[in-house]
């Protein structure tokens, strides 16, 4: 029996119904009566669910992480969107006020850098550009951040960010290098097969602090990125001749601004792909690959050797035809000549031989 009080509160009507899908249970508007009298006030028609999604929530929250970003710019808010996605809360700093964007994102921003620190983070993300990494590192107050903070950074290059925070930052605290070789542009849909570079620098002993770090590596595996662990330095070796060319070969091609044909082939249209996955980084990050990266300066010339020897082919080919063309015509002019003189020689000897008889 279903008391009035009760009744007011419950979602469904024990009423029948003759359709069969809804045999036991039906929705029953707020202001509908009901025979008996009673008046029915639908709070929710899912509420079993609810409940379940409200339970999960709170475990999640529970391991939530608290995920500081220095650095809000193109790809700080990139991997910012998708971290909040995953239910985690993210808070940033930068140089420029990114309060706005922040918000939107449904992040909180402190253009303060202390006020960010005194937020105690569980991991900190730089994601400055390469090149003012060393500066913004020297003048970060590390002091005000929890003792055991865990420290990444996603810098397009990777043996000098380790070099340096193994340099600068406290001795406490736990260094996780990554490098996701994507972007905003190559990784705008899903991250699935897309490769996650990391190494473990240096992770303390304590389960929790394994715990934190296995966890937000699990966040990029979670989305189907390919994780591959290796050395700082191997990264930089394979990062030359793979990543830095490419973004050459897209600058290349872009400052030579390509346009769209009506007969596009399908090789084509990759270049164009390519130009929209490189060109559009800043110029700062390009630089930074070059710079930062000791391997670069050899691919690069490897680049401008295998351009001046393909160049060398078409070039030799086309010299070759014409010094055939000048020759053959030399060779033809010179056996003409050669054997007009030796007509008129012949010539010049019978007219003699007919003027002595
Ligand atoms: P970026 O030009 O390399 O870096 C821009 C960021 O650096 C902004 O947050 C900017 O802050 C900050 N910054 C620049 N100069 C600064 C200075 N003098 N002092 C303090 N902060 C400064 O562009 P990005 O694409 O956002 O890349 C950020 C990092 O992610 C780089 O290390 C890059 O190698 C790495 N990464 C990028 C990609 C990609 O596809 N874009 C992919 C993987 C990794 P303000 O905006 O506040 O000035």
């Amino acid at each position: 029996m279903i008391c009035k009080k009760t009744a007011h509160f419950n979602s469904f009507s024990t009423k029948k119904t003759s359709t069969k899908t809804s045999s036991k249970l039906y929705y029953k508007p707020k202001s509908g009566r009901s025979k008996d009298g009673l008046n029915v006030s639908a709070i929710d028609a899912a509420q079993p669910f609810d409940f379940e999604a409200k339970a999960k929530v709170v475990t999640d929250r529970k391991n939530a992480l608290k995920i500081g970003i220095v650095g809000f710019g193109n790809f700080g808010q990139f991997v910012a969107k998708r971290i909040i996605s995953k239910g985690h809360t993210v808070i940033a700093t930068s140089r420029g006020d990114y309060s706005a964007v922040a918000k939107d994102l449904g992040a909180s921003f402190y253009p303060d850098v202390d006020d960010f620190c005194e937020e105690h983070p569980d991991i900190v993300i730089l994601s400055t550009s390469i090149l003012s990494t060393e500066k913004v590192l020297r003048e970060f107050p590390f002091q005000r951040l929890r003792r055991n903070t865990l420290f990444c950074d996603v810098l397009s290059v990777k043996q000098f960010p380790k070099q340096l925070f193994l340099k600068l930052l406290p001795k406490n605290f736990d260094i996780l290098c990554l490098h996701p070789m994507f972007g905003p542009d190559s990784g705008k849909g899903s991250w699935r097969d897309l490769p996650l570079v990391y190494e473990k620098v240096r992770v303390g002993e304590e389960k929790g602090r394994k715990n934190r770090c296995e966890q937000f590596l699990h966040l990029f595996e979670d989305e189907g990125c390919r994780m591959v662990e290796m050395s700082c330095e191997e990264h930089d070796r394979q990062a030359a001749s793979s990543q830095f060319i490419t973004h050459t070969v897209g600058r290349m091609l872009g400052t030579m601004e390509l346009a769209d044909t009506s007969i596009s082939t399908k090789g084509f249209e990759s270049l164009r792909s390519l130009v929209d996955n490189t060109y559009n980084d800043s110029f700062d990050l390009y630089y930074g690959l070059f710079m930062y990266n000791k391997n670069a300066t050899i691919e690069l010339s490897r680049l401008e050797q295998a351009f001046d020897e393909v160049k060398g082919q078409l070039f030799n080919r086309l010299h070759e035809i014409i010094r055939n063309e000048i020759f053959i015509e030399d060779d033809e002019r010179a056996s003409q000549n050669k054997q007009n003189s030796d007509h008129s020689n012949l010539q010049g000897v019978s007219e003699d031989n007919a003027r002595k008889n």
